[in-house]
């Protein structure tokens, strides 16, 4: 269904505030957007942000940062998700989406099914997961799906609200 991606986000990023208070992790949002109509499945998207925020927690030691941004162009839209935490060698970060696997390094338990899930849900949109990591510096998650949007979508109200996109360049959480 078509929903705001912004506001959508946003609330999956608050729901990790305690977490972060607890670390003692910077989590932010920050997105150039105030509102961003789109189609996608709420569920499935929901699971995807939630594995991969959940993975920055789990290998950011505390005090470190965690940060989220949602960019967008014409075709696409990109939701990224940063950390400088423990980071992952070549070798694991060639395998992280693989089914089961887990780096040698791991603080914590898990399954290794959180990024293989994560690809297929948004592979399910026509999107693409990558990643770009250095061991000891951290991590960053970018998720790109097709900017889709219903025709009817484009009401007087959404054009209102799209003009005025670029008061807020940064939305703390
Ligand atoms: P779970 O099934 O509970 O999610 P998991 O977190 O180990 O277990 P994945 O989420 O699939 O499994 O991640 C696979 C592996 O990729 C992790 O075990 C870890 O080695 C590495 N990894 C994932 N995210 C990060 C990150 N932000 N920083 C460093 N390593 C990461
Ligand atoms: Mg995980």
């Amino acid at each position: 269904s078509q929903q705001d991606l912004v506001s959508f986000v946003k609330e999956i990023v608050s729901d990790f505030n305690v977490k972060a208070k607890t670390q003692q992790i910077d989590l932010q949002f920050i997105c150039p957007f105030s509102i961003m109509p789109m189609v996608f499945d709420t569920e499935k998207l929901d699971k995807v942000l939630f594995n991969i925020i959940s993975n920055a927690f789990k290998y950011t030691p505390n005090g470190g940062l965690i940060h989220i941004s949602l960019l967008k162009n014409i075709e696409k839209i990109e939701i990224l998700i940063s950390d400088n935490g423990i980071g992952m060698s070549k070798e694991e970060k060639e395998r992280a989406f693989d089914l089961f696997y887990r780096g040698n390094q791991n603080i914590s338990l898990g399954t290794g099914l959180g990024l293989a899930l994560s690809r297929e849900f948004v592979s399910l949109h026509q999107g693409d997961i990558q990643v770009e990591s250095e061991k000891g510096k951290g991590t960053t998650f970018k998720i790109i799906l097709p900017f889709v949007q219903m025709q009817s979508g484009e009401t007087e109200v959404t054009k209102s609200l799209y003009a005025r996109e670029n008061i807020e360049p940064v939305m703390p959480v």
